[in-house]
Formats: structure tokens, C-alpha cells, sequence
């Protein structure tokens, strides 16, 4: 095969695929999907577990991506996970997962043997109460056992990832962190970004990662890690370490300059930022026979074309017509 690599015109390389495998959930987060859910992708158009493997090895083969993310949608939904965390892992490339954590507790040891290495598990409140107001789903318990799965797997370091909310669980960052330190989890928070289908982003209201690092400051002592490659989290060790909270402003200090993500949607298409306004389509040309040598340079030249930035915070932003939860966080 040839070898190629993602590289743009700002030197960016892209070697981080995050894999969307379903845009379906069973949680309906309210700042992520409509109560009654969204338009789901026709089945016709989803990747199958062979294309999704096809097109994987392409990127690890001639593409030089050398860690594949798993999300969605809710990845756990996807039937054939075990096989295409196996097949993935058989390549040699780091394999991680980010979910909502329901199922989780039943499937962390066989995803474990099939190759998975890490897990990351969004979590946005330690109150069940408010759990159902955010993701209106009385599912808190199965996350919490998702999440003591997943470590007692070694699934290790597990993640937790946050979004705070305004007047929801703005206050919770304290508490978040207490129960993460207490359970053995490394905690993520993340600023909300414009990527909802109901519009309802406002800079204004936006919990921001300055607002989120006074809240721990009133309870630990927080040391800057020094950053390292494309990581979007800056990390911080609690009261000198070795436990540490990350934070990834990806509004307020955008990491976009050493941003090295391709992401593959559910249904096949390569998008080079979350925040793109175009897309290139690899399963219409797969499933019309074309060769690896051919989707690869297809995927080359969707990344090639990347934007220098998401320009979120510029007046003349545009949301992209896909939301996250089609997209793949
Ligand atoms: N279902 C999986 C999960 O819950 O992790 C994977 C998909 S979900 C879209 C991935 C992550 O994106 C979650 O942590 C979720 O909180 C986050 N997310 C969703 N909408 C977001 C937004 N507008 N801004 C920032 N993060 C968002």
C-alpha cells in the first residue's frame, strides 16, 4: 500500500481518527438531541462493520493514523462493537472508546479482551435527580456501574468527560471532582460548543473553563501540566499530584493550530474539523469499487483542505448542518 500521511497546508498531520459508529442514542441529553430524538441516519447509509474495518486499516495502513477513537451516537448501540474493536486492535494503533457508559458494566471485560485499551465515559452530574433533567433518562445508576466496570477492567486511565451548563449543574465541578478522585476516574471538563440542532448555544451563558477553574480553586490547589502534542485538555495536578483535572476550553482557547483529529462519520463521510462545512464522502465511492489506493487519497485530500481554525468565538460563525451526537464527539 502507499504510504501517505493527513497533512494540511498549516503543517498539521493528522494521525487521531475518531470513528463515529451509530448517530442513535438512548440517552436524550438536552443540549445535545431533542426529547423526542432526531432524524436517525437511513440503515442503508450506515457503514458496515466490513466497510467500517476497510476503511480503518486504510487509515492505519496508508494513512498513518496511529490512534482510533471510537463514539457516536452511542457506540455501546452498535451491535458489532466487540468485532470492530478487535479488528482495530489487531492493527497495532491505540483503541478507546467514548460513551454514555449504559451497558458499560455488562460488556468492559469483553471489550477489554477484544483489544480495547481506554474508555472515556461522560458523566455531567454526580445527582441522579439532575441526571434526568439533563439526559431525561433515569439511567445514572447504569453509568456510575459502567464506570466502576470499566476500571475494575483496567480500561485505565478511565476518563470522565463534562459539559456544564448554566443554571443546570454549573455548580457542580467541585463535587464532580470529588467523587472522580474518589473513584480512581480523571475528570475532563469541556466547554459547550455550538454544535446542537435546536440552536440553543449562547456564548453569553457558556460555562467557561476560567469559571469552571475557580470553582476547583476554592477547594484544591491547581498546577499547570505542561502541554503536550495535539492533547485539546489542559491538565492541572490537584494539590501537587499525582491526581490530575483537565480542562479543554475548545471555545475560549481554541487548540486548533495543533489539532491532528480525522473524523469518519456513521454513514461514511471524512470530516476534517467538527466545525467543517463540507464533508467528503468515501461510501459511495468504497461501495462503487473503488481501490485503497483510491480512498486514500480521497481522505488525503479531505484533509489536506482543513480550515487553520473552527472560528467559534468570530462573529461570522456558522454551526454545521450536522449535529454532535451525527457527528461523533
Ligand atoms: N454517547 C457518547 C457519550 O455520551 O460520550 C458519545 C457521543 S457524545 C456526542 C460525546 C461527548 O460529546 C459527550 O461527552 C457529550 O457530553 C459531549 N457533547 C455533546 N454535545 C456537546 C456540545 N455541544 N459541546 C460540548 N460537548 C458536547
Amino acid at each position: 500500500m502507499t504510504r501517505l500521511e493527513l497533512a494540511d497546508r498549516y503543517g498539521r498531520v493528522a494521525t487521531d481518527l475518531r470513528v463515529s459508529l451509530t448517530d442513535r442514542c438512548n440517552l436524550r441529553c438536552a443540549y445535545c438531541m431533542p426529547a423526542e430524538g432526531l432524524p436517525w441516519l437511513p440503515s442503508a447509509t450506515v457503514l458496515t462493520d466490513d466497510e467500517v474495518c476497510r476503511l480503518i486499516a486504510i487509515a492505519v495502513g496508508s494513512l498513518g493514523v496511529r490512534e482510533v477513537r471510537f463514539t457516536g451516537g452511542e457506540p455501546l448501540l452498535r451491535p458489532g462493537l466487540e468485532e470492530i474493536v478487535r479488528a482495530t486492535a489487531a492493527l497495532g494503533v491505540e483503541v478507546s472508546l467514548t460513551t454514555n457508559g449504559i451497558g458499560l458494566a455488562q460488556r468492559a471485560v469483553g471489550l477489554r479482551d477484544a483489544g480495547l485499551h481506554r474508555v472515556n465515559v461522560s458523566l455531567d452530574t454526580i445527582r441522579p435527580d439532575r441526571f434526568v433533567e439533563i439526559a431525561r433518562r433515569d439511567r445514572h445508576a447504569a453509568v456510575i456501574s459502567g464506570l466502576a466496570a470499566a476500571r475494575d477492567a483496567g480500561l485505565h486511565p478511565v476518563k470522565v468527560n463534562t459539559v456544564l451548563l448554566r443554571d443546570i449543574n454549573h455548580d457542580e465541578a467541585a463535587d464532580l471532582l470529588a467523587f472522580c478522585l474518589d473513584h480512581g476516574y480523571e475528570l475532563r471538563f469541556i466547554e459547550q460548543m455550538p454544535l446542537d440542532p435546536m440552536h440553543s448555544w449562547d456564548r453569553e451563558r457558556m460555562v467557561t473553563a476560567t469559571e469552571i477553574l475557580d470553582q476547583l480553586r476554592q477547594r484544591w490547589t491547581l498546577t499547570a501540566e505542561e502541554r503536550v502534542g495535539g492533547a485539546p485538555a489542559q491538565t492541572w495536578l490537584i494539590d501537587g499530584g499525582p491526581h490530575k483535572v483537565g480542562v479543554i476550553a475548545s471555545v475560549t482557547e481554541p487548540f486548533c493550530a495543533s489539532c491532528n483529529r480525522t473524523r469518519l462519520t456513521a454513514d461514511g463521510q471524512v470530516r476534517n474539523c467538527l466545525f467543517a462545512m463540507t464533508e467528503s464522502d468515501l461510501r459511495n465511492p468504497m461501495r462503487a469499487g473503488a481501490s485503497d489506493d483510491d480512498l486514500a487519497r480521497r481522505w488525503q485530500r479531505a484533509m489536506s483542505i482543513k480550515a487553520a481554525g473552527h472560528g467559534v468565538d468570530q462573529v461570522d460563525f456558522k454551526q454545521p448542518a450536522r449535529a454532535m451526537s451525527a457527528i461523533g464527539g
